[in-house]
Parts: structure tokens; sequence; C-alpha cells
């Protein structure tokens, strides 16, 4: 029988390790080299392991056609951090990368975006958590559906329904996940 020592504490707490799937992105300076940095760069965070990488698709762009096309992967990661301390960290590493701002869906040598943070529901000014717009992302939802076949989104939809019913978008991949699969 489970004791009360059990329950786990809350999933906002630094100590807690929680899996977080992180969507990345780049279209200019050499996106794959830019994606493979960023996978390290993410394994690098205090606290954070990267558990599973996808491969890089290559895709053209949503919004803004005057750019060129994108790269995407999705990794997961197991981390310390709370969702808040990862989205800056997360920044911090865009900007590391020289990301500039830049219009809405404009183009950019790195993009971070968390998917989906344990099954925790966000909806703060800077932080929305499921990240909105996935279900119309085939290049978020492939990537994802390859290394998690069974992931929901914390209302229990399927990323598999997700991907069938996604708007059409041309995916091909062009590189290998850039690190080995840790088993965990
Ligand atoms: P986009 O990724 O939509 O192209 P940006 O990368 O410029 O846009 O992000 C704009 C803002 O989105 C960030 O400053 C951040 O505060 C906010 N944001 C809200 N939810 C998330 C999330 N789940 N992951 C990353 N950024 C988010
Ligand atoms: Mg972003």
């Amino acid at each position: 029988m489970r004791q009360a020592t059990d329950t786990p504490s809350p999933p906002d707490h630094e100590s807690d390790n929680v899996h977080a799937f992180i969507a990345l992105g780049s279209n200019l300076d050499q996106p794959v080299k830019q994606l493979a940095q960023a996978v390290s760069a993410l394994d690098g965070l205090p606290g954070t392991q990267v558990l599973r990488i996808s491969h890089m698709y290559a895709n053209p762009p949503m919004g803004p056609q005057d750019q060129p096309d994108y790269v995407n992967a999705v990794a997961l990661i197991a981390t310390c951090l709370t969702p808040g301390a990862l989205l800056e960290a997360l920044k911090g590493l865009e900007q590391s990368a020289g990301r500039l701002s830049t219009r809405v869906w404009g183009a950019r040598v790195l993009d971070l975006d968390i998917l989906t943070y344990g099954d925790r529901v966000l909806n703060t000014p800077v932080l929305t958590i499921p990240h909105p717009g996935i279900a119309e992302r085939r290049f978020v939802l492939a990537p994802w559906h390859e290394i998690a076949p069974d992931a929901r989104l914390p209302d229990g939809r399927l990323i598999a329904e997700l991907l069938s019913s996604a708007p059409e978008h041309p995916l091909h991949i062009v590189a290998p996940p850039t690190i080995s699969q840790k088993r965990h």
C-alpha cells in the first residue's frame, strides 16, 4: 500500500525531475548546425538532460514566404528547472545563438519553444503550456511522434491523432538525431 510519504512533491518544485518536450527551429545561418548546437546546449542547462532527439525535418516557412526553409526537430528533456526558469534558459540559448528580435513568424537563427512540461497547463502573459498552435504544425507533430509515439497532451489528445488530422505541409528529413539516444 502506498504510504503518504510516497505522494509526489508539487511539480513546480525545483527539485522535481519533469519530462518536457521542446520544439527546435531555425532557418538562418546553417540551420542543421544551429539545431545540433542547441541540443548540446539544452543538455548543458542546469539540472537538465536530453533524453531523446528526433531527426531534423526541412520544411517551407509558415507565414511570410520571403525567407529560407526551416529545419525543425523535437527533443525530450528531463529537467529540474521550473517552467519559468526553463523559458528564461531557452531565451538565453536563443540569444547566444545570435537571435535578434524578429517579426512574427519571421526568419530566426534559433527558436526554442516549450511544447509540454509534464502534464502542467499554464496560461501566463509570458508562458502558455501546452504551446498554442501545436495541432496545426505538422513540423512539430511529426518529429514529436517520431520520438514519443504514445505522447498525449494534458487534455488526453494523442499526438498521433493530431498528426493524422493536421493540415498538409511538406516535410523531409535532412539530418539524423544529433546525439546518441540515452536510455533512462
Ligand atoms: P514564436 O515562437 O511564436 O515564433 P517567439 O519565439 O518570438 O515566438 O516567442 C515569443 C514569446 O512567446 C516568448 O517571449 C515567450 O514569452 C512566449 N511564449 C509563450 N508560451 C511559450 C512557450 N510554451 N514556449 C516558448 N515561448 C513561449
Ligand atoms: Mg519561440
